[in-house]
């Protein structure tokens, strides 16, 4: 796994930062935000288990982020949803 020493969710995928886990693929992780808009369960955060700088660094790793996000949505039976990545 490559992993950066200073990326925050690279700690969180290592266990080394807490998190509250929502749902865990051998690829990715789907965890709660520490703050704020997650506190309803409404806001998830999919975080795949390599490193990326942005969701345009890899575009495989971003399909499968997608593929993962798309796939708890439903699993969640939320019927609206916006999956939405940062550059
Ligand atoms: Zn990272």
């Amino acid at each position: 796994m490559k992993t950066t020493v200073n990326c925050v969710f690279c700690a969180i995928v290592a266990g080394e930062l807490p998190a509250t886990l929502v749902r865990e693929w051998a690829d990715a992780l789907a965890i709660l935000p520490r703050t704020g808009v997650g506190e309803r369960g409404d806001h998830v955060l999919v975080l795949p288990r390599v490193h990326v700088a942005t969701a345009i660094e890899d575009p495989v790793v971003t399909g499968m982020v997608s593929t993962r996000g798309a796939q708890l949505a439903a699993e969640l039976g939320w019927t609206d949803a916006n999956l939405i990545y940062n550059v």
